[in-house]
């Protein structure tokens, strides 16, 4: 049997994905990226194939996309995470009858990208300047309460009060305007809340030039988290839209499906 590997070099997280010559998902592996981009993503490849019992010769074709790609050599090739958003939004988008606006919100970036009719990138703005509309600024945050980042989410939706307003637009100073709330005796549901909204304005701010529109798919390992989904719908009045495959696997899912249709051709 022949596969086809997607490679997503994140600033964060390495993510990779494996399809079969039958276009089926083989499976998929998440792993931090550590320092050591080039190492961890090969060990992250060669971890997938041996779960799934795939020599590295029988992966006929790997397309490497993400913040790192350009560091892993052995690829066949690779693209750009605006393009992977682009292609992935795309096609995951027909199921909720066409998406123009995709969000993605990654470890230490975020994406606003403007879509045509033909699924084509008519207009993106990026920030991977200030961490501060990251999920660089939710990880410190949740260190912070001792919180895992999976119960973000639900902690927004926990007890009464309305959400603190957060001032500090730089994560270093939002570290210490935290332990200072905490000090204060806020719970740390209402921080939680602040922090989403916070990073829901920021976004909003950031990407104002590009356009929203009423509708927007939210991709990037920060969609997973159900509280920032709803500030969002919040703060940028549209409705959040999120695949049921995990968000944070779009750009390894499309970078595995477009090698398959490179690669399966050539063998
Ligand atoms: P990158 O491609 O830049 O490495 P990802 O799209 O992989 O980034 O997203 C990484 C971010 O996703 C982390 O910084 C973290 O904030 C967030 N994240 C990952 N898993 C979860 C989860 N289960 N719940 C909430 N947030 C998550």
């Amino acid at each position: 049997m022949n596969y086809f590997a997607g490679l997503d070099i994140g600033s964060t997280a390495i993510k990779v994905a494996l399809v079969d010559e039958g276009g089926r998902l083989a499976g998929v592996h998440v792993t931090e990226s550590g320092s050591l981009f080039h190492k961890n993503a090969k060990e992250a490849l060669r971890m997938l194939l041996e779960r799934h019992g795939v020599d590295r010769e029988q992966v006929k074709y790997l397309i490497a996309t993400g913040y790192g790609r350009k560091l892993f050599k052995e690829a066949d090739d690779s693209i750009s995470e605006i393009t992977a958003n682009a292609i992935g939004a795309h096609e995951a988008g027909r199921a909720f009858g066409g998406v123009r606006t995709i969000i993605n919100i990654g470890g230490q970036d975020s994406k606003a990208i403007q879509l045509d009719d033909q699924g084509n990138v008519a207009n993106f703005a990026m920030n991977d300047k200030c961490a501060a509309g990251t999920g660089r600024f939710l990880d410190v945050a949740a260190r912070n309460l001792n919180i895992d980042l999976e119960e973000l989410g639900d902690y927004h939706f926990n007890g009464k009060g309305a959400p603190l307003t957060i001032n500090s637009t730089c994560t270093v100073f939002a570290e210490s305007e935290t332990v200072s709330l905490l000090a204060r005796g806020e719970s740390p549901a209402k921080i939680i809340r602040g922090i989403h909204y916070a990073i829901a304005n920021r976004i909003s701010g950031m990407f104002a030039r590009v356009g929203v529109e009423d509708e927007v798919l939210f991709t990037g390992g920060v969609a997973k988290n159900i509280g920032m989904r709803k500030a969002l719908e919040e703060v940028l009045d549209s409705k959040i839209l999120v695949s049921d495959f995990d968000p944070q696997l779009n750009g390894a899912l499309v970078a595995a499906v477009i090698a398959k249709s490179r690669g399966g051709a050539e063998t």
